[in-house]
């Protein structure tokens, strides 16, 4: 059985800390083991990258970008087996793993436009004979801290523009699923990246405090759930740090009665219930709007209902299992606090979760009626679980959205040029869909929730990605020319 140590300056390392089982979500059974970290294997790991920032932040950008390239086709090379790993340790579809490892690639292809983005302005001439222009230099080691929902997709959108950039990373996945980052972390030594600008140390929450307190960490990326991302924030801060972190989701999906229905019914469910709704950016609620409640509810709930559920052996299975048998539980126990509450339970999963020992699974579950003070409003479940609220107009929609604590993402479909227009002005979140299900931009775009979705000033990716990753000077420059004096001296004098 596999037992996941750091790897770190090009090579497995052994981990001070103790062993803890990993699961396969689909069977729930032990596959592995993960040795977890003690705070001196951060300081190996942050001097590994801060032994190795000294060369690789001198290195010339396109020298960069080259081995950037050379990264990208080491992955791209090697999928297979990468979603395999992510199949066996996230309980993913075979779709779900693939659709994540092919955006993998995209993402550290995106990280080659550090050429483009990192450019810098300068201005001839600002007083005569004066010039002033801005110098881009990386921070220095970089920490991120990753979540297990995509646990090679997050982890790369956390690495890939800032080694671009210059920096150096220290990276701790999800104690749970490892295995896909780590043999990426093999793949990208063997395509040539120096040892120490990509090491993967293996914890928790012991590791990620002694992140947080390292003098050499100079930023921190977090991404997972709310309250760690709050927490990493505030502490990160209190020591100087830079620090981006990006926490939960609770998003909604408002259905204006113009919507042709089998779009939207098909939208809300491939949304809702694909890779379990273990996503940050899942619709988690739909808000109908007017008359069309009941044909809505009906039309999602037939197809929810005939979605195959099933493991890593089954090919015809479109949901998966979840992560763990405590997220089952937790999940289980939402969908009975909302049934308390006073929710409809219009179709109910947890009759997959009688299957004992056989995997974590949760079918797809809809809970009507759903009030914005119930719990199944508020909190995020994380798991195949859709809340729907209805409503009669849209100005009610909007206060539905304001009333939420999260602001990753909001949708409307409609028909409607001027209420898709209003919506864009009036939902409080980072992510807009107009007749898109799940708004995740385009790398090249940012990504940032509103709310308690993300703790920072700058997005995830795109342009604003390279701000964060980096620091700059202005210079201001008077230009002197030589004067020759005699034959042999020369004395500088102002233009
Ligand atoms: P999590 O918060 O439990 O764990 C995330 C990371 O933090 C892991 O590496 C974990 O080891 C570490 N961690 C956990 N508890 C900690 C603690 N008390 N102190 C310090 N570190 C701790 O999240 P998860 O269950 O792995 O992932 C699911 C969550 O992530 C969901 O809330 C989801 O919405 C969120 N998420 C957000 C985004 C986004 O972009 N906003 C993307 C993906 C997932």
């Amino acid at each position: 059985m596999s037992e996941f140590t750091h790897f770190i300056s090009g090579r497995s390392e052994p981990s001070s800390g103790k062993s803890m089982p990993i699961y396969n979500p689909s069977t729930g059974k032990e596959a592995g083991k993960v040795k977890l970290g003690l705070e001196k294997d951060v300081d190996l790991a942050v001097l590994a990258a801060k032994t190795a920032f000294r060369n690789w932040s001198k290195l010339g950008l396109q020298q960069r970008i080259d081995k950037i390239y050379d990264i990208r086709q080491a992955l791209a090379d090697n999928r297979e087996q990468i979603i395999q790993l992510v199949v066996e340790q996230t309980g993913k579809t075979l779709a779900d793993a693939t659709a994540e490892v092919t955006r993998s690639v995209e993402i550290i292809g995106h990280a080659t436009a550090t050429t483009v983005l990192s450019a810098t302005p300068y201005t001839r001439g600002v007083a005569t004979g004066i010039n002033t222009y801005e110098v881009r230099y990386p921070v220095g080691v970089v920490a991120a801290i990753s979540p297990f929902n995509f646990p090679v997709m997050i982890p790369l959108l956390q690495s890939m523009m800032a080694i671009a950039c210059g920096n150096t990373v220290v990276l701790k996945p999800s104690e749970r699923n490892p295995a896909a980052l780590l043999r990426i972390a093999e793949l990208f030594t063997e395509a040539g990246l120096p040892d120490g600008v990509f090491n993967v140390v293996m914890g928790d929450r012991l590791v990620v405090d002694r992140i947080i307190e390292h003098p050499d960490v100079a930023a921190i990326t977090f991404v997972g759930s709310t309250p760690v991302a709050r927490e990493v924030r505030e502490r990160g801060v209190a020591r100087k740090k830079r620090v981006q972190a990006f926490g939960g989701g609770k998003n909604h999906l408002v259905i204006m009665p113009d919507t042709d229905i089998d779009f939207a019914a098909n939208a809300a469910v491939s949304s809702a219930f694909g890779a379990a709704g273990q996503r940050c950016m899942a619709v988690s609620v739909v808000v109908a709007v007017g008359e069309i409640g009941d044909f809505l509810v009906e039309a999602i709930k037939s197809r929810a209902a005939s979605i195959p559920v099933g493991g890593i052996d089954d090919a015809s299975a479109q949901l998966g299992p979840v992560i763990s048998e405590q997220s089952k539980r937790r999940i289980a126990d939402c969908i009975e606090t909302a049934a308390n509450e006073g929710a409809e339970i219009v179709l109910d999963g947890r009759a997959e979760f009688s299957k004992e020992g056989e995997g974590w699974y949760i079918g797809p579950t809809i809970i009507d009626h759903v009030s914005p003070d119930m719990a199944a409003h508020r909190d995020e479940i994380f798991g195949p679980v859709l809340s729907i609220v209805r409503v009669d107009t849209y100005e009610e929609a909007i206060e539905i959205i304001s009333a939420s604590d999260f602001g990753n993402g909001a949708a409307i479909f409609t028909r409607d040029g001027s209420i898709a227009t209003r919506f864009t002005d009036d939902a409080q979140a980072g992510q807009i869909g107009i007749n898109v299900p799940i708004p995740s931009p385009v790398y090249f775009h940012g990504f940032a929730g509103w709310k308690d979705s993300a703790f920072t000033e700058t997005k995830m990716h795109g342009r604003d990605a390279i701000d964060f990753l980096t620091r700059t000077k202005t210079v201001t420059n008077r230009t002197l020319e030589p004067i020759v004096k005699s034959d042999v001296t020369m004395e500088f004098v102002t233009r």
